[in-house]
């Protein structure tokens, strides 16, 4: 499996980071495959910094390096130069996560807008995928990536309509299904999920939260994906190995992970 976006560095792994991290790559009682490949996103400079470490660390470990809608408020000039110097010289894939907010607006919106346009613009500048968190800003989110030009990246824990799937598919992204999936009352994403096609499909933790059912509410890693990996098969009338292959070669694919 490849779990394309988690946040390993969370204080939520404080107590058993290590051990947890480390024992992704091996089967278990939940998962009977093993996690060959795991992302893991930034959301501010200094997280983005700890996922980094972790990368150094772990084979199977890589980062994405970016600043979240929420902390926007904080970013400055300086720290664009900082990401592009990491994306030439760490082992980070992808720029993210980037995007807007509109539930929380933990950072003021016309903030979110100019953080989101620069990373994007710097994203298009280096060639590099971006990963898009879009929180009730669909239109505002859409709008910036048509501007900045960008056509590499993923639609992370996909919550949206299926025609608004296909409009990101059309434009070349691909579209990543979490836990969230699973849980009831969300039989739009299933619709969304059954849509798009097979070589644009990836799935995801975003561990340590959304955990499908029936791990509901407890702290999520990519082992446990492997509950999403069957829901989706089965939304999609197709084996478990199919999922799990296609969603790890359409990864490496977006990521240029050998
Ligand atoms: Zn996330």
């Amino acid at each position: 499996m490849f779990d394309t976006h988690s946040h390993y560095d969370s204080t939520k792994f404080d107590e058993d980071r290590d051990e947890v991290v480390a024992g992704l790559t091996a089967p278990n009682e939940f998962d009977p495959q093993g996690v060959k490949y795991a992302l893991t996103c930034g959301d501010s400079m200094e997280s983005s910094r700890r996922a980094i470490a972790l990368s150094e660390r772990f084979a199977h470990v890589f980062a994405a390096g970016g600043v979240h809608p929420h902390e926007a408020d904080g970013f400055c000039a300086e720290d664009l130069a900082v990401l592009e110097q990491w994306y030439v010289q760490k082992k980070i894939v992808a720029i993210g996560e980037i995007g807007l907010d509109y539930h929380y607006d933990f950072s003021p919106r016309d903030v979110q807008k100019r953080v989101f346009a620069a990373q994007l613009d710097l994203a298009k500048r280096l060639g590099a995928p971006v990963i898009i968190h879009d929180r009730e800003a669909h239109a505002d989110v859409y709008e910036a990536i048509l501007k900045s030009g960008v056509t590499r990246g993923v639609m992370h824990s996909y919550s949206g309509r299926r025609e608004m799937a296909r409009d990101y598919v059309e434009l070349g992204f691909y579209i990543s299904f979490s836990g969230s999936v699973t849980f009831k009352n969300a039989q739009g994403i299933v619709e969304a999920a059954k849509s798009v096609p097979e070589d644009r499909l990836l799935i995801e933790t975003d561990a340590p939260y959304l955990a499908p059912v029936p791990y509901r509410g407890r702290r999520n890693d990519s082992h446990l994906m492997y509950a999403t990996a069957e829901f989706l098969a089965f939304a999609r009338g197709v084996s478990v190995e199919s999922i799990i292959n296609s969603t790890r070669e359409n990864a490496k694919r977006l990521f240029s992970v050998e």
